[in-house]
């Protein structure tokens, strides 16, 4: 703590006075040794030289000009002499002070003290510091100096007394701005640590904030990029549009259906993001009609609204929308856009209605058949004419229900492959047989003639059944897709532990880029040649047989050539 500068001021005074009561008590000490001969005293008329010994008028004028009390007591006490300047102390006449009883000037608390003093200075020079009290009462704290003298009048007791009112006053100024000093001391003190503490505290709550910050930052920034690594994979398109409808972000799908960069999607219109819009029903959808638009007329989510667009590329993509208006608070901040390309459900919703029509067709043809055949039959049984046709008309009739039954097998075939593994039944079979029993049923009646080539003795773990199912479809394939060709060439090889059998025609072939699909389910190379029954079905279901008896079915064609069906069967070797 600083001290003020009345402290300081104070605090000189002090030494200064203490300085001087030592000079003081040093000269009164000179003197009474008889160390100073002469003194040089400075008066009213300036300097003046006194000589001590052999000199009672100038040892006088000397007590006189001193600053402090002098006074000489009688051993009863009483005052022989005093030098104006104690009376002066003391506001009491000169005259009356010589005569007084020393003890009657001394404060009552300090009077026992001061008589015990000045008792015991009869034998030793003694110094001590009493109270004596002037005449109106007020306490003055003197120091004296006292010795015996030996006088020739007699023994006396020379006493010297320096006025401490002043040095006492400032010590005692002293001591109260010392206490004010360690109040203010203590206080400062409690403050510092009342300070360090808080100082202390907020530190560790500022450390604590800050790590607070951190961790919520690193959560943030760890959410931001799980966020981010999200957008970028999602399958989903997403685009956020403003109030007005403009892209103010799309994820990279979004930029992929849309075939546009990450700069040209940016402030691109929702409706100018594609080149085209259509409705289902392919007629070209109004910028009213947009679920976009829609959305933001009624305030409220859309959701799996589908819409074909044709993207920047040319490409026709079909797409379903989910939109949802975004809100801060109250206010209406713009949109958020999900979109999933659709095309391919879309493409298998079209299949399987094109396949609906496609089987009721199908289904129609040979029941429209076998119910004229039932009529003709029932009138000949009526009429009981025209009963030569009546073989005839059975035979139709057991044709175009075979048919039915053909197409019946093939759907509950496909829904028994959709859940699960065909069960098979393997037996030992001689191939060749095979593919003569199954030759027999399909070609009887046609003029297309069987070659049968390779291994006739050749012994294969098959499902019998099956395996005439795969044949039976081959040989049906050739009869409607290569119906110019005269035979049916049926070629069987041996490899390590399979069997191989190709079936060739000799027909129109099948075009190069149609026979990657030609497996597939539903799959037809010309959907719109009527003029022969089918639904897609056979080749798949063929091909699913064969390869649970763990072999394959392979193409080869050549267009207007014709084409080759190879599949490959478990020998007895593969036991
Ligand atoms: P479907 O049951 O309708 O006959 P498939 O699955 O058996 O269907 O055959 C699929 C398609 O393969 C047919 O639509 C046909 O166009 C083509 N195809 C099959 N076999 C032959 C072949 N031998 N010659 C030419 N095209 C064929």
């Amino acid at each position: 703590m600083e001290k003020s500068k009345e402290h300081i001021a104070l605090e000189q005074a002090f030494s200064q006075l203490k300085a001087e009561l030592e000079e003081a008590n040093d000269v009164i000490h000179a003197i009474r040794t008889g160390e100073i001969d002469a003194l040089v005293v400075k008066g009213s008329e300036g300097h003046q030289l006194f000589t001590l010994k052999s000199a009672d008028h100038t040892y006088r004028i000397f007590i006189e000009q001193m600053s402090e009390g002098a006074l000489t007591l009688d051993k009863f006490d009483n005052i022989l002499y005093s030098n104006s300047q104690f009376a002066k102390l003391l506001g009491i006449p000169l005259e009356k002070v010589i005569g007084m009883n020393f003890s009657a000037l001394v404060t009552h608390e300090d009077r026992s003290f001061a008589m015990e003093v000045v008792g015991g200075a009869w034998d030793v020079d003694t110094r001590a510091e009493l109270r004596l009290e002037n005449y109106v009462g007020e306490k003055i704290s003197v120091q004296i100096s006292l010795k015996a003298l030996e006088l020739d009048e007699g023994k006396s007791l020379s006493v010297i007394l320096t006025d401490l009112t002043a040095l006492k006053k400032s010590q005692s100024q002293l001591e109260i701005q010392n206490k004010e000093l360690e109040i203010a001391r203590q206080i400062a003190e409690e403050l510092n640590s009342n300070l360090e503490a808080t100082v202390k505290a907020r530190t560790q709550e500022l450390e604590s904030n800050i790590r607070d910050k951190v961790r919520v930052e690193e959560v943030l920034r760890s959410n931001e990029q799980r966020l981010t690594s999200i957008l970028h994979t999602m399958g989903e398109g997403l685009c956020i549009l403003d109030t007005i409808g403009q892209v103010t972000f799309a994820n990279p799908r979004a930029q992929k259906i849309f075939a546009l960069s990450a700069e040209e999607i940016l402030l691109r219109d929702y409706f100018t993001l594609q080149s085209e819009c259509f409705s289902l029903d392919g007629s070209t959808l109004q910028r009213e009609q947009h679920p976009i638009y829609i959305m933001s007329v009624n305030q409220k989510p859309v959701y799996d609204h589908e819409i074909m667009i044709r993207n920047h590329k040319d490409e026709s993509v079909y797409i379903s929308i989910n939109a949802s208006p975004l809100y801060d608070g109250e206010i209406f901040i713009g949109v958020v856009m999900t979109f999933t390309d659709v095309t391919n459900r879309r493409k298998i919703a079209f299949q399987k209605d094109e396949f609906i029509s496609v089987a009721s067709h199908e289904i129609k043809t040979p029941l429209t058949s076998l119910k004229a055949s039932m009529q003709l039959l029932t009138r000949v049984m009526e009429t009981n004419l025209g009963s030569e046709k009546i073989p005839m008309l059975i035979q139709k009739a057991n044709s175009n229900l075979a048919k039915v039954v053909h197409l019946a097998d093939d759907l509950m075939n496909v829904s028994k492959i959709q859940h699960g593994p065909l069960p098979l039944n393997l037996e030992e079979t001689n191939m060749a047989s095979l593919v003569i029993s199954c030759a027999e049923q399909i070609l009887n009646h046609t003029p297309v003639k069987l070659v049968i080539e390779g291994e006739m003795e050749l012994s294969v773990l098959v499902d019998q059944q099956r395996i005439e199912q795969v044949l039976v479809n081959l040989f049906n394939n050739a009869l409607k897709y290569a119906s110019e060709s005269k035979i049916i060439k049926v070629i069987i090889s041996q490899g390590e532990k399979f069997a191989k059998v190709s079936v060739q025609d000799f027909g129109a072939g099948i075009p190069p880029e149609k026979l990657a699909h030609l497996f597939d389910r539903y799959y037809q190379v010309d959907p719109q040649g009527k003029q022969v029954s089918g639904l897609g079905l056979g080749l798949y279901i063929s091909h699913e047989i064969i390869q649970r008896h763990g072999g394959e079915l392979t193409v080869e064609s050549t267009f207007d050539f014709g084409s080759t069906f190879s599949f490959t069967v478990p020998t007895r070797n593969n036991l």
